[in-house]
């Protein structure tokens, strides 16, 4: 891989966290391995599992198209456009589309080769894939955003189906962009159906799939907790980010009793001692909503805004941390602060938000580390739902899909639990194990594909 894409950071950092907790990298081709313990050597007891770990770091194909559209001056603006179909060995091809302005082929193969792990994970079929642009919707109006929606789903339609490939939402596509991307794909189709997910409740769409991300990893915490006999009760987190995930992780928190000191956003965080309530949560998420929305402007008594840092810095007793904004916002030196502070707990709502560092410190410490592929994977399983529902032409209760949402979290933490618990921390082993039931899953499948 490091060959073949030498380019790649973050797709070669997302190979090298799941290949090292194979054991891939063994001492020998590794003097200094990433974690300190050395994993169980799963390829030296099942040689015959290299190849086809070696085979699902390849995407299967990598798509990459112009996108042209006009802003409102009428200027001809164009953006590059991405869906990277990474494996359909256990269904069609399955996850997001992020629009960011930094997005790259590296970024997308990282996401989609993680969705891979995650997708298995919650036993539902589905294969894996991500796509997006470098378009940055931040200083776009609404308009604007609209012809760029369609303007990208006029090539990406010819790639995707409701068998073949379903993309959804990620960083920068949300519920507006996936109706503007749903209605150009009706548009030329003429079909009605399931190609995408994060739809309106209105034109297919599942409840709960907005909250299902940010709700699934607090869910996932009180599967660990719970087995700890422990509750969330009182628990002191700080919660990065303030999109999608980081909203309903916050709710969430709240609706259990913890006390959320922190959230943030790409310019700063604010940090509020006696913690946030739902009257402040709704306050971010208004402002959130609006176009180019900032966390500065959020205003509360004792609230203070920090620009330019992130809150893994705050010198305050913490319990629990929810990295919940992007890749590799936590690196060793957080990692410290956090355990430092009494943090016992990490659960990742965003992809690889950890660095390697920063969780081979955990693990060192014992510190909880739930591992973004399975403590996130809420969002993608009740996409995987929504699937479901127009395939039957039913639209579920929202009591019915939480219930499956919850369902989902506790199997994945069991994975990680039955086969991979030492003691009781949920600790490498967690994403060891998760990783070989998927590897073991994706390759039975696969074995008819070569
Ligand atoms: N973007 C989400 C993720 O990273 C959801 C993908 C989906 O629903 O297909 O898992």
């Amino acid at each position: 891989v490091q060959e073949r894409d030498p380019h790649q950071p973050e797709f070669l950092a997302a190979v090298k966290e799941v290949a090292t907790a194979l054991a891939v990298l063994s001492a020998r081709c590794c003097p200094q391995p990433v974690f300190d313990r050395r994993p169980e050597p799963v390829f030296e007891k099942r040689p015959e599992m290299l190849p086809v770990f070696g085979m699902m770091c390849e995407p299967e194909r990598a798509i990459v198209f112009r996108v042209p559209w006009l802003d409102d001056a009428g200027n001809l603006r164009v953006n590059r456009g991405y869906r990277v179909q990474f494996s359909s060995a256990i269904g069609p091809y399955k996850g997001g589309l992020r629009f960011r302005k930094d997005l790259t082929l590296s970024v997308i193969k990282f996401l989609g080769f993680e969705q891979m792990f995650k997708n298995a994970l919650t036993t539902l079929p589905m294969g894996a894939g991500k796509g997006g642009s470098d378009f940055d919707p931040k200083d776009k109006s609404d308009a604007e955003i609209q012809r760029f929606c369609q303007s990208f789903m006029t090539e990406l339609y010819r790639h995707i189906g409701a068998h073949t490939d379903v993309p959804a939402g990620d960083i920068g596509v949300g519920g507006r962009e996936i109706g503007y991307l749903f209605g150009q794909y009706k548009r030329i189709t003429a079909l009605h159906t399931g190609a995408l997910t994060g739809k309106g409740l209105d034109y297919g769409g599942s409840q709960i799939r907005p909250e299902a991300t940010g709700f699934g990893t607090v869910i996932f915490a009180l599967a660990v907790l719970k087995d700890e006999g422990k509750s969330l009760k009182g628990k002191r987190c700080i919660v990065t980010g303030s999109g999608n995930v980081a909203q309903y992780c916050v709710m969430k928190l709240l609706e259990e009793g913890a006390t959320v000191l922190a959230m943030s956003d790409s310019l700063g965080y604010v940090y509020k001692p006696d913690g946030f309530t739902m009257a402040d949560l709704e306050q971010v998420m208004a402002i959130k909503s609006r176009h180019s929305g900032k966390l500065r402007d959020f205003k509360a008594p004792g609230a203070q805004y920090v620009e330019g840092r992130k809150p893994w810095e705050l010198n305050v007793p913490v319990d629990m941390a929810y990295p919940c904004a992007t890749q590799h916002e936590l690196n060793l030196e957080d990692a410290t602060n956090l355990f430092k502070n009494g943090c016992k707990y990490v659960f990742e709502g965003a992809n690889m938000p950890s660095t390697d560092r920063a969780i081979a410190f955990f693990h060192k410490n014992g510190v909880v580390f739930g591992n973004g592929k399975a403590a996130n994977a809420g969002g993608v399983a009740v996409s995987g739902l929504e699937m479901s529902q127009n395939r039957i032409g039913l639209q579920w209760s929202r009591e019915e899909v939480e219930a499956k949402l919850t369902d989902i979290m506790n199997t994945i933490y069991r994975t990680a639990k039955v086969i991979g618990f030492r003691e009781d921390r949920l600790n490498f082993d967690c994403l060891q194990r998760c990783t070989m039931n998927t590897i073991y899953r994706t390759a039975k499948a696969a074995s008819i594909e070569y």
